[in-house]
């Protein structure tokens, strides 16, 4: 059956002087993602799902924080290179359900602008692109608000 599943996982910091750029979507806050890159946690797990789906490896192999080149890339960027490289083996996204996990800020007000930006993104009809949203009750690192991070699944059919 032409069909896949991958997984991806990611956790950024939250620091001062940082821009939060979810998804694409920059977001209001006093802290942002640290991070090579733009930090965008959500874009990332969602690349290493797409990977992950064709056994690729992860995004680190293809976009390594060593290499001065990423240095402050747009994730957004990062993503359709990802695709191409699925795209090239014959391979499309059919749907994508990721989960946020932030204690700060409320991410619900923004949940529609990142589905938004995904779906343009990655071409695709806005209901085949979940954003979700949860909180860690106040524990770990994620519940002090020292962290954000992304579970993400996509299925890819060819
Ligand atoms: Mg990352």
């Amino acid at each position: 059956m032409n069909i896949r599943i991958g997984n991806g996982y990611d956790l950024h910091r939250l620091v001062s002087d940082r821009r939060l750029i979810l998804g694409g979507v920059e977001i209001p806050y006093e802290k942002g993602l640290l991070g090579h890159s733009d930090a965008d946690v959500l874009t990332h797990a969602i690349m290493d799902a797409m990977l992950g789906a064709l056994a690729l490896g992860d995004i680190g192999h293809y976009f390594p924080p060593s290499d001065p080149k990423w240095a402050g890339a747009d994730s957004m960027m990062l993503l359709q290179q990802v695709q191409e490289l699925i795209g090239a083996q014959g391979w499309r996204v059919n749907n994508l359900d990721a989960m946020v996990i932030a204690e700060a800020p409320k991410l619900k007000p923004h949940i529609k602008a990142m589905r938004d930006r995904l779906s343009q993104a990655m071409n695709l009809p806005i209901d085949c692109v979940s954003v979700k949203a949860t909180t860690n009750e106040g524990q770990d690192a994620i519940g002090q608000k020292e962290a954000i991070a992304v579970h993400a699944v996509v299925l890819l059919i060819k």
